[in-house]
């Protein structure tokens, strides 16, 4: 978290910078900010002699989760959505948002309850982002066993109604997008990238999930590198791509909070309301799709590489996890695209 401050600082203070302005074909145009408590990077080729592109992103970002997927912010309709929870009339979802619900469920369903988007009380009593950026006072504690309790029977996607765009949730159920925001985000910037003809290649990366589109100028592959876990300032590995392309990864060493030695990180499993526990410590989903990639990367994290494994083959996704003693378990797929770390 304190890296990402870091970075977030540096990148305040850069405006886009465009490279090799002057020579013939697309120019390298960069920028960075935050958007979703996280660092977004932008490297565009375009044609343009602008850097347009890039801003109407930031833009496209900022909207996003100002608009819709925000559960801290009272603009969003997430937040106008949990506001409801009880309310007997129900909430009119938009289009976007009920059909983003209806794909979360079908996954809740296919992962049998551990990717759940109704676990907002839960991610509030752990706290673990607060704790992470240092915004909680005091030394890092366990919830009490009544407050967890009584946040998981709050949680539970069977207990949603989504009746066409009418949702019902019970009292005291929030949702928590968290799992999925930055994937609906790249799919959102891969319509925007489509859209402009001057633009013939990019790698975008939100937080920790990564986009890549078209092609490079020199033709060689786009290299998106894998953190190592037990090393965050290293990778472990890199995956070589080309044209487009969805990459998250969700991990332990992101967010979390020390206790006697034990790591509690922001990943909940709905079983016991506790941080999950499968043995790994990393999981990076390959996917056409920016939500599959990113939601398949939590689910993967909560079910363990066996289980994991078969869930991102059912949606035609590659998996790579890096297991807690570090060893590098991947799909047939993936290994085309890997290389290891030397
Ligand atoms: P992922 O594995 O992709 O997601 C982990 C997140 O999913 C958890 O943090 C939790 O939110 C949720 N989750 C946990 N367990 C489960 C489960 N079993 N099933 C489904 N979901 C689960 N962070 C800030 O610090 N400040 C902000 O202002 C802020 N604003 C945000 C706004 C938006 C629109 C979004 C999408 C995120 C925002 N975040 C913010 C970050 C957010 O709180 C998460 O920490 C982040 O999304 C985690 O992403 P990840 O890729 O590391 O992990
Ligand atoms: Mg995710």
């Amino acid at each position: 978290m304190k890296r990402i401050f870091v970075i977030a600082a540096l990148c305040c203070m850069a405006a886009a910078v465009c490279c090799g302005c002057g020579s013939a074909g697309p120019r390298l145009v960069q920028s960075a900010d935050t958007a979703m408590g996280t660092v977004i990077q932008q490297n565009i080729y375009t044609t343009a002699a602008d850097s347009k592109a890039a801003e109407e992103i930031r833009v496209l970002l900022q909207r996003l989760e100002e608009q819709e997927l925000s559960r801290r912010l009272d603009t969003s309709e997430v937040w106008a959505v949990n506001a409801s929870a009880g309310e007997e009339e129900g909430f009119l979802l938009s289009e976007e948002l009920s059909e983003t619900l209806e794909a979360c469920l079908e996954l809740w369903r296919e992962s049998e309850g551990a990717f759940d988007v109704t676990i907002g009380a839960l991610v509030s009593l752990w706290d673990i982002d607060g704790w992470a950026a240092g915004e909680r006072e005091g030394a890092f504690d366990l919830p009490e066993e009544e407050a967890l309790q009584k946040a998981l029977e709050s949680c539970g996607s069977g207990k949603l109604e989504l009746d066409g765009t009418t949702l019902h949730m019970p009292e005291g159920m929030q949702l928590d997008l968290g799992a999925v925001g930055k994937g609906i985000a790249l799919d959102r910037i891969l319509s925007r990238l489509e859209e402009n003809d001057t633009i013939t290649g990019a790698v975008i990366s939100v937080g920790g999930s990564v986009l890549t589109y078209g092609e490079k100028p020199d033709g060689s592959s786009w290299r998106v590198g894998i953190t190592n876990p037990a090393d965050t300032s290293a990778n472990i590995g890199i995956l070589s791509l080309e044209g487009q392309w969805c990459i998250s990864t969700s991990g332990d060493y992101e967010r979390y909070a020390e206790l006697d030695g034990v790591r509690y990180h922001h990943i909940i499993d709905p079983d016991t309301g506790y941080p999950a526990d499968s043995g790994v410590s990393g999981v990076t989903i390959l996917s056409k799709s920016g939500f599959l990639s990113d939601a398949l990367s939590t689910a993967c994290f909560i079910l363990g590489p066996e289980k994991g494994m078969s869930l991102a083959a059912e949606y035609g996704a590659e998996a790579l996890f890096v297991t807690k003693d570090g060893s590098v378990v991947m799909s047939e797929g993936m290994e085309k695209y890997y290389q290891a770390a030397e």
